[in-house]
């Protein structure tokens, strides 16, 4: 349990007593899963107590290690390709999506497939088959090693480049490009390649695909990091959505922290806090966030004026 300067006395009309000062927590609205991740994570539950013989998800099918040890608990295996998968599994697909080829390798195998992919997910996959077969060289801003990216490159039926979030625009050889991004993308990041290349090339077609869910999440943490005298921001560190809502509170409120779970949690990092903020990945579980509010409200103000 996290330690303190415990009880002060008691001020006007108090004295001889002692009172409790606890720091104040105050929680994100947004916090904890989103509605495609519930949504996946719903799915999973539903096959697993279904289905009569093995199930497993394609990757991990949301990127939470607790949430994915919980699913382990359950039964229900990962993988990282078909290739793995023995006859008579039930494969489902997680929650950023699959590369097409994998969806057409387990299609070929006859293996049954339950499509956890989150809707939002899906349009910037659709819109990769579609403006690039309407002959536009499609842009995507975003992480080209995340999953969700992965497989929206592997939809392009043509010529495609992925832009690194504030990293270096390379010369595209091409009249029209379409510009999508990551759903995670933070939208000034989305903005500047947008109009970067809108002054190179004859026609730019842009289309957000930011999901409502990050740009809501985002907008709730910078409000909240304005309020606060430190934000813990919980989710897997493997979580791109995490991580962009830590750099975001960390550049209002230096004292932001990135952590799992609260066993991370050290009591010195909220010295002199009375009020801490909490916010989480769209991929964190409720238990998550709750076991990192406890630890924060059994936490006593220490060198607090
Ligand atoms: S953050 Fe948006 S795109 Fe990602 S899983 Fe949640 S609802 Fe879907």
């Amino acid at each position: 349990m996290p330690g303190g300067t415990g009880a002060r006395r008691a001020g006007h009309g108090g004295e001889g007593r002692y009172i409790e000062r606890r720091v104040e927590v105050k929680i994100a609205k947004t916090a904890g899963f989103c509605w495609g991740v519930r949504r996946t994570v719903d799915k999973v539950m539903e096959v697993a107590d279904q289905s009569s013989g093995p199930v497993v998800t394609l990757g991990p099918i949301i990127h939470n290690p607790q949430a994915v040890a919980r699913f382990r608990e359950k039964g229900v295996g990962t993988v990282n390709a078909v290739g793995e998968v023995a006859d008579g599994t039930t494969v489902v697909v997680r929650t950023h999506g699959a590369v097409k080829e994998e969806l057409e390798r387990a299609d070929g195998r006859g293996l049954e497939v339950v499509d956890g992919t989150c809707p939002y997910v899906k349009y910037p996959q659709a819109m990769a088959q579609r403006l690039s077969a309407e002959g536009y060289h499609v842009v995507i801003v975003g992480d080209a090693n995340h999953a969700e990216i992965k497989g929206v490159v592997s939809f392009s039926e043509g010529p495609c480049t992925v832009v690194k979030p504030g990293g270096p625009i390379p010369e595209i050889p091409a009249k029209k490009v379409a510009v999508i991004a990551q759903t995670t993308c933070i939208g000034a990041d989305f903005e500047a390649v947008v109009g970067a290349l809108a002054l190179r090339h004859k026609e730019v077609r842009a289309v957000n695909t930011i999901c409502n869910d990050t740009e809501e999440r985002q907008a709730d943490a910078r409000s909240l990091a304005r309020e606060v005298d430190a934000v813990v921001v919980v989710g897997g560190k493997n979580s791109a959505n995490t991580r962009h809502l830590a750099e975001i509170c960390r550049e209002i409120q230096g004292r932001t922290w990135h952590v799992e779970t609260e066993a991370e949690l050290r009591p010195e990092w909220f010295e002199g806090c009375r009020v801490v903020g909490l916010s989480a990945g769209a991929s964190t579980p409720d238990w998550v966030v709750e076991g990192v509010a406890s630890w924060l409200r059994a936490l006593r103000p220490q060198g607090a004026p």
